[in-house]
């Protein structure tokens, strides 16, 4: 059996060990240090973002994001549904509750019809909308400027779930940049990782140098260990900062290799009736994160599941797309604005093999095995 192909796994450049041996040579093996200052710096420099907060993890960072905009007990939050669980589940960490919108078709993102639509609603109801989680979903921007302005209309705080979305742009601002925050990932499956790690950033420096207070147990100043708040233990650990910050130098190339990876697949099997991909806008320029394609069984011959299981006998891992929120059990009693284009992605829609170290031959196998289900 060949060796097995991840969708999505971890890909180290060569300054991660250097960054992580001064680390250990200097005994900065703690959740504080220089390389988590350099890192915040430097990411922030990146996603053009004055201020930003390195914590545990991106689920971390929206649990602090949302207390820092003011969310509280008994207000809703609107959320796209079509996004990872973690997106959604930091809305019930501080007691407010999550109401999905569908995506748009251009982008599978928020659809800011939609989202105009759940604002109206909650005023009507007389609801407070303590924030809007706008997520930037496989690395491709939502269209966040006209969310920001609706937001703006009804003077509810954008938050921008940009994990996935790392070195994105929506008309030239990068992922990151839009609404009061936004948060990225480092978990082991994104595009750079820490092996496990969060980014909290905005142009709020009060909110940023608040939400690193938060996240290292809300010590007041004081001799003695002096609390009159409730904290937290987010703070990212010094050692995986310095992963962080040789994985920044190689992000580029992550991006361009990634997106060569989609290239290929829609050369080799992009002509094959039944075979679609996840739209690209024009406004947006995407970083290649995962590839997604979508199967149309009536014609392709052989369904989204059909793939996945010729797929993983080939040892090869492939993944359906994000199961809605509105679909999972566990969200089953949350407001729903539309439906269909969210739930329809993930019916149809397969995550492929995108990893900047997977190789050619990975790719030529993962597509022959495709092919060979074509109208068998
Ligand atoms: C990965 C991810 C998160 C959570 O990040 P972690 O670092 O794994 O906690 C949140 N939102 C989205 C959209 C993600 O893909």
């Amino acid at each position: 059996m060949p060796a097995r192909v991840y969708l999505s796994s971890p890909h180290l450049g060569t300054e991660e060990q250097q960054f992580v041996q001064e680390a250990f040579d200097t005994n900065w093996v703690a959740p504080l240090g220089p390389h988590v200052d350099a890192f915040e710096k430097e990411l922030a420099a990146r996603v053009q973002v004055p201020h930003a907060a390195a914590l545990s993890s991106g689920t971390a960072a929206l649990h602090l994001g949302l207390m820092l905009l003011g969310v509280k007990p008994g207000d809703e939050v609107i959320v796209s549904s079509l996004t990872f669980a973690a997106s959604a589940n930091p809305v019930t960490y501080v007691g407010a509750t999550p109401v999905f919108v569908d995506s748009e078709a251009a982008t599978w993102n928020m659809d800011p019809a939609r989202l105009e639509e759940a604002l109206a609603d909650a005023k009507r109801r007389g609801k407070r909308v303590g924030a809007v989680v706008s997520v930037d979903l496989y690395g491709q921007c939502a269209d966040n400027e006209a969310i920001e302005r609706i937001c703006a209309t009804y003077d509810v705080p954008l938050f921008e779930d940009a994990a996935e979305a790392l070195g994105a742009t929506w008309r030239g601002r990068p992922a990151g940049s839009f609404g009061r925050c936004a948060v990225f990932s480092f978990n082991g499956n994104k595009i750079i990782t820490t092996s496990g790690g969060g980014m909290l950033v905005s142009q709020d420096k009060v909110l940023v140098e608040r939400a690193r207070f938060l996240a290292t147990q809300a010590r007041d100043s004081a001799p003695h260990y002096e609390h009159s708040t409730i904290g937290y233990n987010y703070r990212l650990s010094n050692v995986l900062a310095g992963i962080g910050r040789g994985q920044l130098r190689v992000l580029d190339q992550r991006i361009a290799t990634r997106r060569a990876h989609r290239a290929f697949y829609e050369k080799t099997l992009g002509e094959l009736d039944g075979i679609g991909f996840m739209p690209l806008s024009p406004h947006g320029e995407w970083n290649g994160w995962l590839t997604v394609i979508t199967i149309d069984p009536a014609r392709f011959g052989a369904t989204r599941e059909d793939i996945r299981l010729a797929l993983e006998k080939e040892n090869i891992e492939s993944r359906p797309v994000w199961k809605p929120m509105h679909l999972q059990p566990v969200f089953k009693e949350c407001r729903m604005f539309g439906g269909t284009v969210s739930a329809r992605a993930f019916e149809l829609g397969l995550c492929l093999p995108s990893g900047s170290n997977i190789s050619e031959l990975d790719r030529e196998r993962t597509v022959s095995t495709i092919r060979s289900l074509h109208r068998r």
